[in-house]
C-alpha cells in the first residue's frame, strides 16, 4: 500500500530535471536518504529504475573483468548478484548455502582466507524469496582485514529492520522504492562510501553501461557539477520524497518496532494453524514471512481463494521452494494490525471450510494475546 499523500505527490504538476526549485528537491531527498540508510556518505542518490537497477549499478560499476567477488548464494536474489557479477566480466565465488538460512560468519571468514585478494563481498541483507535475516554488523570489519568491498542489497530490509550503512562499514548498499518505503516502483535508493567512490574511479576500463555509468550520474546528483545525464523521473521522485518524510515523521526506530509487533503477532497466529517459520529462530525477516505448509494443505487453492474472497494477496514460494512454502509481506504502509487479524481470520475460515482444521478461533486469539501482552508491557515501562 502507498500512502495517500505519496499518491498526491505524484500527481504534482511537473518541474524541469534543472530547475532550481528540483534540484533543491533532490538536495531534500539525499538528505533523507542518507538518514533511511544511517550514513554521512556523500554519494547517496536515487537511481532511476527499480532495485534491480540499483543491483546492476553498483555491480557494473565496482566489478572490473577479471575481478572476483565472494557471493552469498541463499536464494534468489542472490543468485541473480552471482549473475550480474559473471556479466560484469567478474568471477563469482559463490557460498551456498540451503535455502531458509543465511551465511555463518566463520564460512564467509574462511572463504576470504582462502581466496584473497578478493574485490567484493557481496551480501542480501534480507532474502525475499525465503525470509531469511542475514546479520551484517560483523563482516564490513572482514571485508576491510582483506582489503575488499563490502556490498549489501537492502532492497527488502531499508525502512522495515535497521540498516546502519556508516556503523557497519557497508561500502555499496542500494534498495528499492516499493518494498518497506512504501512508494511505487521505479527508484532504486543507492549509497557509496569514499572507498568505493574511489574504486569507481581508479577503474582501468569505463563501465560497459552507459546508462548506469555512477561516475556519470554523481555530476547530475553533486551540487558543484549538476550536468545532464539522463532526464530524471521526475513524479516518482516527488513520490519519493513524500514516502522519505513519511518514513522519518514516524521515526526509524518506531517504524521498525511496528514492523517487529505485527509479525510477531502473524507469526504467533500462523505456528497455531501448524504454519512453522521456514528461517531459523533469530533468522527470521519481520516485513517478509516465510512459513513451511503442512501436506495436508493446498497451496494454490488457499491463495485463489484468499485473492478471490478475501482480496489479500500473498506469495508461493520460488524456485525449489515453489509449492512448499508461503512468504507473507508486512511492509511499510501495509504492515498493520488490521492486515495481521483479517489475514489470519481468513485462513482459520479457509481451513475449517476445507476440513483441516478443528478448532477455528484460537490462531486469531493467539495473534489479539499477542498486542495484548505487548499493550501490557509498553504501560509497565512507561
Ligand atoms: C525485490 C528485490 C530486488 C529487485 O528489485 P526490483 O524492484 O524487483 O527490481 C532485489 N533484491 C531483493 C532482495 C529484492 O527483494
Amino acid at each position: 500500500m502507498v500512502h495517500p499523500r505519496v499518491l498526491h505527490a505524484l500527481s504534482l504538476p511537473l518541474l524541469g530535471h534543472l530547475d532550481p526549485v528540483f534540484l533543491a528537491l533532490m538536495n531534500e531527498i539525499q538528505a533523507l536518504l542518507r538518514a533511511t540508510f544511517q550514513t554521512h556518505n556523500e554519494f547517496t542518490i536515487a537511481l532511476s529504475g527499480t532495485g534491480s537497477a540499483g543491483m546492476e549499478a553498483v555491480i557494473a560499476n565496482l566489478i572490473e573483468p577479471g575481478d572476483r567477488a565472494i557471493v552469498g548464494v541463499n536464494g534468489v536474489f542472490g543468485s541473480r548478484l552471482a549473475t550480474m557479477v559473471e556479466r560484469a566480466g567478474g568471477t563469482a565465488l559463490r557460498i551456498e548455502v540451503p535455502w531458509g538460512t543465511t551465511i555463518p560468519l566463520e564460512v564467509l571468514q574462511d572463504r576470504l582466507s582462502r581466496s584473497a585478494p578478493v574485490k567484493a563481498v557481496v551480501l542480501v541483507h534480507a532474502e525475499t524469496s525465503t525470509g531469511a535475516w542475514q546479520p551484517l554488523h560483523e563482516v564490513g570489519a572482514l571485508c576491510r582485514n582483506h582489503a575488499a568491498l563490502f556490498i549489501v542489497d537492502a532492497v527488502t530490509s531499508l525502512g522495515g529492520v535497521p540498516v546502519e550503512v556508516d556503523a557497519w562499514g557497508i561500502d555499496a548498499c542500494y534498495s528499492g522504492t516499493q518494498k518497506c518505503l512504501s512508494c511505487p516502483p521505479g527508484l532504486a535508493p543507492l549509497t557509496l562510501s569514499s572507498r568505493a567512490v574511489h574504486s569507481i574511479q581508479q577503474r582501468q576500463t569505463p563501465c560497459h553501461s552507459w546508462y548506469l555509468d555512477l561516475s556519470l550520474i554523481a555530476e547530475y546528483w553533486a551540487d558543484r557539477t549538476r550536468a545532464y545525464h539522463h532526464t530524471a523521473p521526475i513524479s516518482m521522485l516527488y513520490g519519493l520524497r513524500e514516502a522519505l518524510r513519511l518514513v522519518h515523521e514516524e521515526g526509524l526506530a518506531a517504524r521498525i518496532a511496528r514492523h517487529q509487533l505485527n509479525s510477531d503477532a502473524l507469526m504467533a497466529g500462523l505456528q497455531t494453524l501448524d504454519l512453522m517459520p521456514l528461517p531459523p529462530a533469530g533468522h527470521r525477516l519481520p516485513m517478509l514471512n516465510c512459513v513451511t505448509l503442512p501436506d495436508r494443505i493446498d497451496d494454490a487453492m488457499v491463495r485463489t481463494e484468499l485473492l478471490n474472497e478475501y482480496d489479500i494477496e500473498i506469495g508461493g514460494g520460488l524456485g525449489p521452494l515453489r509449492g512448499r512454502v508461503w512468504r507473507i509481506g508486512l511492509m511499510g504502509e501495509s504492515c498493520q494490525q488490521a492486515h495481521v487479524l483479517t489475514l489470519v481470520n481468513a485462513l482459520e475460515e479457509i481451513f475449517a471450510r476445507h476440513g483441516w482444521l478443528r478448532h477455528p478461533g484460537r490462531a486469531v486469539q493467539a495473534v489479539v494475546e499477542t498486542y495484548t501482552d505487548s499493550q501490557r508491557s509498553a504501560r509497565r515501562s512507561a
